[in-house]
């Protein structure tokens, strides 16, 4: 959907004596700790243009970043590779002890996280924080299960006795990592943790507009005891860092939209590689007759707007059982109109600005089109350069016709359309209405009739009384989305298991020696046939 990618998102400037074609000079600005960060990218050399970093909360340069190339990420990959073979010896109670002491490492430096994720995204303070726990919560989470889901498992054999057979994990290598910018850390780092526990080693290509809080958890992440040059980043431009990096690595995770990830997956099929996508939504949240109107106002109010919509997981569809749409409009529209925007690096402002530009340019598209073919602002509507230059106010559409771009497409922003509904039925069939599957939310007062509701909706998560938080922050439940909303899981059991291939190690008894194979087949059919008999009396 959006890019951010370098050249469009700010200056280039030449720091070796070999430019780039069309890189432009800027200056470098002055903020020691960005500046150190920056060096720590896996280059092979530092003779590499640079991208401008633009920070979302006053337009201003944050920093310079490094644009590597493609032989970068090969050497990125060789070196990852090295260390991972070390890393695949350790056992799975020393990684579990590192992600443990990361885990208490990243709350250690919660704030100055906050101050850089703020900083390259924008988002407000509370959003930021988030990010800080789920690193924790998902760090914490595979310390504990990782060596217990990584053990050797004893697995029944047809001949239980004459075979024993072992399943074991083994590592896939080096797992690709391309994550994108609205979730800095928590996209950056989440699915690392998991891969690290599995024993691989990681090369990660942070979207170009957010590589500060990557690199800096990186540090961390060796502050904690993790090998250095086990997890290395490599900035830089989607198609060819990431191309690269898909490329050569044993395995590819990939957060983004279902554009980038169709092209990812052909990638990877051409190597047959295996891959996660996880990919856009455009969730729907139901409101049953019986829900506690000013709840259920509070509740959508961060459903929609948290992280100022740019989240995949947001609500952008509402269906309200229609003898409490007008009532929960009200409620709906106020609770919106008193959020506090603003754009600071602090605790201030519960709504922040965009992220770039070009997610101004599709919220302001999607707005423009609807207006213009019919829908009705019920709060917010409009930029608001006033407090960032890519700000824009929560805004609430109704009366969306079916032929408005936001009717179907994701606007991976604050906005969302309400649609009043005669029953349940009508509002699981219009929510299921999607090429999309990510997530739902059903708000009802009576949470099992909500649960009946939830199992009615394709989506890959569903929030019963609210939004997003509850599934995402159960580690210990696959999340991931149907339709074109993604391919493979991440958190629970299965989101450490796809970071690794299965071993069978089956061993035959010397007692299957007494059991002479008979010379003629008809003999050794009739003899298998009577142990088959007997097998349905053993356990499997
Ligand atoms: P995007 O697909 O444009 O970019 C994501 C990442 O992919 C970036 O790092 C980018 O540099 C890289 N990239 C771009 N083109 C590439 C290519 N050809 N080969 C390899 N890498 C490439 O996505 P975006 O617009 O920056 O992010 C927003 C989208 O991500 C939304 O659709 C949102 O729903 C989705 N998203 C999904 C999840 C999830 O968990 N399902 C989470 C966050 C965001």
């Amino acid at each position: 959907m959006t890019t951010t990618e370098p050249h469009t998102a700010g200056t280039t400037t030449p720091k070796g004596p070999t430019p780039t074609t069309g890189a432009r000079q800027g200056s470098a600005p002055e903020r020691p700790e960005l500046n150190r960060l920056a060096r720590r990218v896996d280059l092979l050399d530092d003779d590499r243009p640079q991208h401008t970093v633009m920070s979302p909360i006053d337009g201003s340069a944050l920093g310079l970043m490094p644009i590597g190339t493609v032989d970068d990420v090969t050497a990125a990959l060789a070196g990852a590779r090295r260390a991972q073979r070390m890393w695949a010896e350790t056992s799975t109670k020393e990684r579990a002890a590192i992600l443990a002491d990361y885990a208490d490492l990243v709350l250690d430096h919660r704030e100055e996280l906050c101050d850089l994720i703020q900083l390259e995204n924008g988002k407000s303070r509370a959003w930021a924080f988030e990010e800080v726990a789920d690193t924790t919560i998902t760090a914490r989470y595979y310390a504990k299960k990782g060596p217990r889901l990584l053990a050797e498992t004893k697995r029944a054999s047809a001949f239980p006795g004459l075979i024993t057979t072992i399943e074991r994990r083994v590592p896939k290598g080096v797992v690709g990592i391309i994550s994108p910018w609205n979730y800095p850390l928590s996209l950056a780092v989440g699915d690392a943790i998991a891969a690290l526990m599995a024993g691989n080693g990681v090369v990660i290509k942070p979207d170009s507009q957010t590589p500060y809080t990557a690199l800096r958890a990186v540090e961390l992440l060796e502050q904690a005891g993790l090998p250095k040059g086990l997890m290395r980043v490599v900035t830089g431009q989607g198609r060819v860092v990431g191309t690269a990096i898909i490329e050569g690595a044993d395995y590819v995770m990939f957060t983004g939209s279902s554009e980038t990830g169709a092209k990812i997956a052909q990638q990877s099929a051409a190597r047959l590689v295996d891959f996660s996508a996880e990919l856009g939504g455009k969730n729907a949240m139901v409101i049953t007759d019986d829900i506690d109107i000013e709840r259920a106002a509070r509740l959508a109010t961060i459903a929609c707007f948290a992280n100022s919509g740019q989240l995949c997981i947001s609500i952008e569809r509402i269906y309200v059982l229609q003898e409490v749409a007008a009532r929960f409009m009200d409620a709906f529209a106020e609770a919106t109109a008193a959020l506090r925007l603003g754009a600071e690096v602090g605790y201030g402002p519960e709504m922040g600005p965009l992220a770039s530009q070009d997610q101004l340019d599709k919220m302001r598209e999607h707005v423009t089109d609807a207006v213009a073919k019919g829908a009705r602002v019920l709060s917010g509507g409009n930029a608001r350069p006033d407090l960032a230059p890519w700000f824009h106010e929560p805004t609430i559409l109704v009366d969306v016709p079916e032929n408005a771009d936001v009717y179907r497409g994701e606007t991976f922003g604050p906005l969302v359309s309400i649609y009043p509904v005669a029953n349940v039925d009508e509002a699981v069939a219009a929510a299921n209405d999607t090429e999309y599957g990510l997530n739902a939310s059903v708000l009802c007062n009576n949470a099992s009739r909500g649960r009946a509701i939830a199992r009615r909706l394709q989506a890959g998560t569903v929030n019963v009384n609210d939004g997003y938080a509850a599934a995402w922050s159960s580690l210990d439940a696959p999340m991931g989305g149907v339709g074109v909303s993604g391919v493979g899981r991440r958190h629970g059991a299965v989101g450490l298991l796809k970071y690794t291939e299965s071993q069978n190690i089956s061993t035959r008894s010397h007692l299957l020696d007494l059991v002479q194979r008979p010379s003629h087949p008809k003999e050794y059919a009739e003899r298998l046939s009577a142990a088959l008999r007997l097998q349905k009396y053993l356990p499997f």
